[in-house]
């Protein structure tokens, strides 16, 4: 909200001598309201643990798209109304040998935004390798934000007025901080905080589970259910991480238990990881915990395969916690290989299990 109603504000507090009219105006509207929408855009997945904590991964990843298609409609709209304008330079700037700098920034910032939507768009139908697309993504938003900045820089009527001048200050603020954050400062945490392989467990054909303890710290602690970003190799600034949810009990912050089912190339790295190798977590994030939820009298969860492992850290923390409220846990599985939970639920929950085939169902306790 504050994205929007700040820019509309400062912009309607500019005196009429300084604008050309109403398209200069409407155009200033859409440019602000526009900067101030991508730097939402920008900090809703960096990572700051109390948005992934309230809103959960999932929220923050959807406000993330939405807020990228309005902001590339207000830079569409932002353009037409630059292009129209009369007191202007109008469609001479749509020539791009005798554009001023401004017009090659914000040219060169509008193409990577469009080209980030659509190969974001595609993503979901082409599935390339994640990886690849993750590392466009990121280069792309940087050439989007310099462009960003050094258009504001070069044109003078955006940041011209004092109100505007601060919001911009403002924005670039966030930008630095949020960076920094995001690319330093959690690196350096996952540094300092590392764990070591302890055991690599088959499960099933398809499913390991990996052990970690804390490397000499008493272990970063989270809430059951939440997830960690993975990452392998001797530094935590290495690029590429996956993300896996903490199966193991929240009671017991120095060990750290995923079950991880072979997908494609990291995850069958890891069912190959040797007891004795440093890795980092950057983590924990995610909402998806019972913690907090005093008033409930009792819990049922719903699960697919792989998709138990909150649960199974759900029900082991509450099962140490001496928590008695009852749980019911019901999982589905195309083969008796995909309920990971049988071996490892804990005396906290109800677990019953049927093979698909009616007729041959089978429970326990
Ligand atoms: C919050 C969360 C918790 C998860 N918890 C578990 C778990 O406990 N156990 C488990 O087996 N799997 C879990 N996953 C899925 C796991 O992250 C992917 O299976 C794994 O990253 C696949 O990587 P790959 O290289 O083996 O396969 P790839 O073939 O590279 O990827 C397969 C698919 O996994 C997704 N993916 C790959 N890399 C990433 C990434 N860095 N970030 C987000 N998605 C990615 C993409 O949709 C991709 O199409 C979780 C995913 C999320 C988002």
């Amino acid at each position: 909200m504050g994205s929007v109603a700040i820019p509309m504000w400062i912009v309607a507090t500019v005196p009429p001598e300084a604008h050309g009219g109403g398209l200069h105006l409407a155009s200033m509207v859409t440019s602000f309201v526009a900067i101030s929408l991508l730097v939402a855009t920008f900090v809703l997945p960096s990572r700051v643990r109390l948005l992934t904590l309230y809103l959960g991964v999932e929220r923050l990843l959807r406000s993330h798209r939405t807020l990228a298609l309005a902001t590339l409609a207000l830079v569409g709209a932002h353009v037409g109304l630059v292009l129209m304008r009369s007191d202007g330079p109008g469609l001479a700037l749509v020539d791009l040998r005798n554009a001023p700098p401004r017009a090659w920034a914000a040219t060169t910032a509008t193409i990577a935004l469009v080209v980030m939507v659509c190969l974001a768009i595609a993503r979901r139908k082409r599935r390339p390798r994640y990886e690849g697309w993750r590392l466009a993504h990121v280069l792309l938003s940087n050439i989007v934000l310099l462009g960003v900045a050094l258009h504001v820089f070069w044109v003078s009527d955006l940041g011209g007025h004092g109100a505007g001048q601060i919001w911009l200050a403002v924005l670039a603020d966030v930008m630095i901080a949020i960076s920094l954050h995001r690319w330093v400062w959690r690196p350096l945490r996952a540094h300092r905080n590392s764990y070591i392989v302890d055991e690599v467990r088959e499960e099933s054909p398809t499913v390991v589970t990996v052990v970690l303890h804390a490397d000499g710290h008493p272990g970063v602690s989270f809430r059951p259910g939440q997830f960690a970003w993975l990452k392998l190799g001797g530094s935590p600034f290495v690029f590429e991480e996956h993300p896996f949810t903490i199966a193991s009990a929240a009671t017991e912050p120095w060990r750290k238990e995923s079950k991880i089912k072979a997908l494609g190339d990291f995850s069958e790295i890891l069912a190959g990881l040797r007891p004795g190798r440093t890795v980092h977590l950057d983590g924990p994030h995610g909402s998806f915990t019972t913690d907090g939820l005093t008033n409930s009298s009792g819990f049922v969860f719903l699960a697919g395969g792989v998709g138990v492992t909150p649960m199974l850290s759900t029900l082991r923390t509450l099962a140490d916690r001496d928590d008695d409220r009852p749980a019911l846990l019901v999982v589905a599985g195309r083969t008796a290989d995909d309920l990971l939970h049988r071996a490892t639920t804990s005396s906290a929950a109800t677990a019953r299990w049927w093979p698909r085939r009616p007729g041959s169902w089978r429970s326990g306790e």
